[in-house]
């Protein structure tokens, strides 16, 4: 008798219907001898509703009753499922995050589950029975129902598998699983079967979403094995574990891309400590997210070049708090928009030596000019022109053997 924790997100249960194809799958590991807690999403689309129905109240709605109102969404999912298992006559009941309760910490809309007690549940299950509960919320200190972050279903599956000690997290969603690229873009990404924890994070943060990557990292930390797969289909998903159980056959894993980023570059910026800080301190401060920095070397050891991107919708702000900045002086701020950053990710590139020159001379070849670099352990991303993202994804994708 396995103990399973089984997430389903809001495409899943996004109809009447869905709800009973997915009470169909728990039915089938609940007869197979598992003890199964199933953890939901709202329904495709309700938290976004709800959302724009606050605003019509008021942009500044009151944040205690925001998270009272945005948990409501899973809890009609829970009632449907539940329900749905009652009428294949499977003992099956929902529970409230109060009523569990699931304790959690922090602000409204963004509060961090801290404990979740397991009594109620594990009778339940003990008795042969199936427990529903409502991803993305609990309960503070005072009472009050909080959320947990937007996706925040998959940090609740993460974090009930945890403390429940289950064996096995599977994340149903509408997907096979993790694909080496984006399939809507490219017909030969293929599907992962297994991906590390690192990998996962590169690939999910780099634009290819699955998961919460907070979630992902929680899963990291206390080695939870994961497995994405789909609602709608029978196949394998993807499974996520921790890069020492992985055999790597390939030096890349995947290669991901961001669209809609810009490159700023400030020339001629003097060359002396503090001056770093100085520019994205108030960057940081006006919340705008700066991905990637080059600095380049001082030719004449009293000034140099910065250059760093920033998303495309900030390049405006950006300009504005760098022209306002008195401590910093430079020559000329220039920029370009629309470009796009391209990433190979593969645990197994520390150990394959040419990755890099093979990635370049790889652009090289479709006539890609890069426009910045910049490498971790288990990536290496380059910005390039926009217009040529399909191409680089394409081509980079067939010589590291993905397609
Ligand atoms: N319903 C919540 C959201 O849309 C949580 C989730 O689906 O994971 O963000
Ligand atoms: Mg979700």
């Amino acid at each position: 008798m396995v103990k399973k924790v089984l997430k389903f997100g809001g495409t899943s249960v996004g109809t009447a219907e869905r709800i009973q194809h997915v009470a169909n799958i728990i039915k089938k590991e609940h007869s197979a001898g598992n003890k199964v807690i199933a953890v939901v999403s709202a329904m495709a689309g309700k938290t976004n509703e709800l959302i724009k129905l606050s605003k019509e109240i008021s942009e500044d709605f009151d944040k205690r009753e925001l998270d009272v109102l945005l948990s409501s969404g899973e809890q009609v999912t829970c009632a449907l499922l539940a329900a749905s298992l009652i009428k294949l006559k499977i003992k099956a009941k929902s529970l409230m995050n109060w009523q569990i309760p699931i304790l959690t910490e922090g602000e409204h809309a963004n509060a961090r589950i801290i404990n979740i007690h397991v009594e109620k549940i594990d009778k339940y299950l003990d008795e042969n029975g199936v427990v529903i509960i409502p991803g993305f919320q609990g309960i503070s200190k005072n009472g009050d129902t909080t959320t947990i972050g937007r996706g925040g279903s998959d940090a609740t599956a993460v974090a009930v598998a945890k403390i429940f000690n289950a064996e096995k997290c599977e994340i149903y969603t509408d997907v096979d699983g993790v694909f080496s690229t984006d399939p809507n873009k490219i017909p030969v990404a293929k599907k992962i079967d297994k991906i590390s924890y690192d990998e996962m994070l590169e690939l999910s943060s780099l634009g290819a979403k699955v998961m919460q990557s907070s979630a992902v990292q929680t899963a990291m930390i206390y080695d939870i094995p994961l497995e994405v797969k789909s609602t709608f289909t029978e196949r394998k998903g993807t499974k996520i574990f921790s890069q020492v159980n992985i055999d790597y056959s390939k030096s890349v894993t995947g290669v991901a891309y961001s669209k809609d980023d810009a490159k700023i570059t400030i020339i001629g910026v003097q060359d002396k400590p503090g001056v770093a800080a100085n520019i994205f301190e108030p960057l940081s401060k006006s919340q705008i997210n700066v991905d990637m920095v080059i600095q380049n070397i001082s030719s004449d050891q009293k000034t140099t070049d910065v250059t760093f991107t920033v998303k495309r919708d900030d390049i405006a702000k950006t300009k504005k708090i760098l022209k306002s900045n008195s401590k910093i002086k430079y020559k000329e701020i220039i920029h370009k928009d629309k470009v796009a950053k391209i990433s190979i990710v593969g645990a197994g590139m520390v150990s394959t030596p040419g990755v890099t020159y093979r990635m370049f001379r790889a652009l090289s070849d479709e006539d890609i000019n890069i426009l910045a670099i910049s490498t971790s352990e288990i990536k290496l991303s380059v910005i390039i022109e926009e217009e040529h993202v399909l191409k680089a994804i394409k081509k980079l994708h067939t010589i590291f053997d993905l397609d």
